[in-house]
């Protein structure tokens, strides 16, 4: 494969790789470590809860997050409690899928990190189960609510070229229309 891990950074819409559906990572490599820990990195300057592959130009079925407790307005007892709803530590899921989903939506405002001034309402389901590799090779699966539910399927969605753009209320999608057009026309410039 060869990633120049150091030189990765995080590309903004409409870059291709955000549209596509990426690959099921093969194996936990050596590799695959550096890239995890490059992006957490990335994550933390861009002061962002969560990173998928794809934004840093890989097509890879790979994402971190990083839910703090503070971060969660929804409950102080977050780590504590289950299903969790905030991570302890910055956490890593390679090839995730997302299983048994609440029936209930609800709304909330996101943002993304390859959509610089853009945030809308999506409404999700409140709470959902990943099961996922770890950066130590073996398989975990977690359920989660709040925030942290909300942070995977955000995550989970850019995994199969999806973004907020596709989900956002009407009213948000009205209120974006300029700033997406701007992406749109800074990209052309380059
Ligand atoms: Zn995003």
């Amino acid at each position: 494969m060869g990633v120049d891990v150091a030189n990765l950074h995080i590309v903004s819409y409409p870059a291709p790789v955000l549209r596509r559906r990426a690959e099921a990572v093969p194996a936990v490599t050596e590799e695959v470590r550096a890239v995890a820990r490059r992006m957490i990195e990335l994550m933390f300057e861009a002061d962002g809860v969560g990173l998928a592959a794809p934004q840093v130009g890989l097509a890879w079925r790979m994402f971190v997050c990083h839910v703090p407790e503070s971060e969660d307005p929804e409950d102080e007892r977050s780590l504590t409690s289950h299903p969790v709803s905030a991570t302890r530590e910055p956490m890593v899921c390679v090839n995730p899928t997302l299983t048994h989903p609440e029936r209930d939506l609800v709304a909330y405002e996101e943002g993304c990190l390859s959509l610089p001034d853009i945030r809308g309402d999506v409404r999700r389901p409140s709470a959902i189960t990943i099961n996922a590799t770890g950066l130590d090779g073996k398989p975990f699966s977690l359920r989660a609510y709040g925030l942290l539910a909300r942070c995977w399927q955000h995550e989970f969605d850019h995994l199969e070229g999806v973004l907020i753009l596709d989900r956002m209320t009407q009213p948000s999608k009205i209120k974006n229309r300029q700033a997406v057009r701007s992406l749109e026309a800074e990209a052309r410039l380059l």
